[in-house]
């Protein structure tokens, strides 16, 4: 089924009203990417870009000085790379500012735009009301010649802050307040990243953003719905620009995921104020912080697919992004054992020179991935929560006298164990003889079937055990008031040293744990929880 956007492309395509199209993704460079610019990049390059055999273009949007910096450009270049766009050639706005400057002298020529002198507070009080008109300028029919020469003195440095700007001239009784007179053009004497001190007037983004799109050639501008009503200052724009073949916008509903944070300007605030560790942190919905997680290109894509794109705003499920990452790690991801809160388990008919290889299964849903050696002694580790002194009711795995598989090994019968006031330190159990793996004719069956780690042959792993960042509430609340504080747990985990060759960025599947991702960046070994087994993490 096609979308909207693939709908309108096809059908500008068969009318000739476009040779070939062009997209675009426009960041500003004031923080790093999140899964909501995922959407809008799959959008612009697979979605249409690459499907039509058009053209991409990746731009900065680094129109205000103020808040933009080299850090999140570079971040957001790697990012955009990694999801596997090529990023040979990076736009940047402030390349256009001579151009930008050019089209605000033109239409002041024009009659299409005038210096102003009001403030902030003033252009607020006179911008009129959705049902009343606003209130015109004094300075609206201010001659041509004083505004190109306040404009000079703008551009020159001889004007504050705030003391003059430049407005577009269309209708202050328009029914649309985007429509009057926008300013379009302001006086900030701050260094730009780029251009250093060259300029000290900057543009609007509604006054830049057709311009940059026209001058790229873009075909089809797609942005979010909330720029909506913005369109028609867009058209203008261009058209008085006299722009030919001009750019078109087309608007498409933004990506909100439950109990995620999606704006730059919120996650800088957790990323500032220290309630996450950095931009990268695994919990957060940035691309950073989803690949060090162990998310991967393909299954952010698999996502996008999944969710489509569409006019309506919606809330997607946590557990459908998830799910796509779950999926494709159940089909490929090694199978590894790792025992997250260890306690000791002896096998008291075997002794110290006990050592026996045996055969494991890498991943039982990929055919032919084959089985690697994993070793036995008489000394294991297994999961605290696998043996119960007093068990619960239809308890399956170890009890006193009772008998559970070790995976992949024998049975065993527990035959003690030892406490250390209420909590067990050490199993002590058999090896039940006859019921090897692969080899059993003992006739005996169990219920449980349990994962476990050599304990002479183990690596300390840190487990790092993720929650969503925020709680789930049902009312509005502040995200400062929403924050989980149990969305980190940490584990010393002890696992196969199988898991201590891998690479960063690998994942595997922790036998009846979850999926876990070697971290990219520490160096000791921590492992990151991608997702749960199954779809039980809604809790
Ligand atoms: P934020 O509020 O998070 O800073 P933004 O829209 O201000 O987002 P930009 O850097 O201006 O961030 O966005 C670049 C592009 O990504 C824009 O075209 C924008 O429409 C798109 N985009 C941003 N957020 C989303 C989202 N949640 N879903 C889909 N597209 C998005
Ligand atoms: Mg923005």
């Amino acid at each position: 089924m096609s979308n909207f956007i693939e709908d309108i492309i096809e059908s500008d395509l068969s009318e000739g009203k476009v040779k070939s199209i062009v997209t675009r993704f426009p960041p500003e460079p004031n923080g790093y990417l999140h899964i909501g610019h995922v959407k809008s990049i799959c959008l612009n390059y697979y979605g249409t870009a690459v499907k039509y055999g058009g053209k991409f273009k990746l731009r900065f949007d680094d129109t205000n000085p103020a808040k933009e910096d080299d850090e999140f450009v570079r971040s957001i270049v790697d990012d955009v790379k990694w999801l596997g766009v090529d990023t040979s050639n990076v736009l940047f706005a402030s390349d256009y500012f001579d151009k930008m400057y050019e089209c605000a002298v033109k239409l002041i020529k024009k009659g299409k735009a005038y210096v102003d002198d009001m403030n902030a507070e003033e252009i607020r009080l006179t911008r009129g009301t959705l049902t009343e008109p606003g209130v015109e300028s004094k300075n609206r029919n201010r001659p041509i010649e004083e505004s190109l020469k306040l404009f000079d003195d703008m551009k020159n440095g001889l004007v504050a802050d705030g003391a003059l700007i430049l407005r577009a001239k269309i209708d202050m009784a328009s029914p649309n307040i985007n429509m009057r007179d926008p300013i379009i053009y302001r006086v900030v004497h701050e260094a730009h990243h780029r251009q250093g001190d060259k300029w000290c007037i900057y543009p609007m983004y509604d006054f830049a953003h057709p311009i940059e799109d026209a001058i790229e050639g873009i075909t089809h501008s797609i942005c979010t719905l909330e720029f909506e009503d913005h369109r028609p200052l867009y058209d203008w724009i261009v058209r008085e620009c006299e722009f030919v073949n001009p750019p078109h916008q087309y608007e498409f509903a933004r990506l909100s995921i439950k109990r995620t944070i999606m704006s730059k300007r919120y996650l800088k605030k957790l990323v500032d104020t220290g309630a996450v560790d950095g931009w990268d942190d695994p919990r957060m919905p940035t691309i950073a912080g989803l690949r060090r997680r162990g998310y991967t290109p393909s299954s952010l894509r698999d996502f996008c697919e999944k969710i489509g794109v569409s006019k309506a705003n919606s809330e997607v499920e946590t557990g459908l992004l998830e799910s796509c990452i779950r999926d494709e790690l159940n089909a490929n991801a090694p199978r590894a054992m790792a025992v997250l809160d260890p306690i000791k388990l002896i096998i008291v008919n075997r002794d110290d020179n006990f050592s026996e290889e045996l055969d494991f299964e890498i991943n039982p849903t990929a055919e032919g991935s084959g089985t690697r050696k994993i070793t036995l002694s008489n000394e294991l580790y297994i999961e605290r929560s696998d043996f119960e002194v007093v068990p619960p009711p239809k308890f399956k795995r170890l009890t006193l006298d009772g008998m559970v598989r070790l995976k992949g090994a024998y049975i065993i019968k527990a035959v003690g164990y030892e406490m250390d006031g209420d909590k067990v330190t050490c199993v002590k159990a058999e090896i039940v003889e006859g019921t090897k793996s692969g080899q059993d004719n003992s006739g005996i069956k169990v219920k449980g079937v349990i994962h476990w780690v050599d304990a002479k042959t183990s690596v300390d792993v840190e487990a790092r055990m993720y929650d969503y960042l925020l709680l789930d509430t049902e009312e509005k609340m502040d995200f400062s008031e929403r924050m989980n504080p149990d969305s980190l747990k940490v584990m010393q985990a002890k696992a196969e040293k199988y898991l201590s060759l891998a690479k960063g960025g690998q994942s595997f599947q922790f036998l009846r744990q979850g999926y876990f991702c070697r971290d990219i960046k520490e160096e000791k070994l921590v492992y990151n929880l991608v997702v749960s087994l199954k779809d039980s993490y809604k809790k």
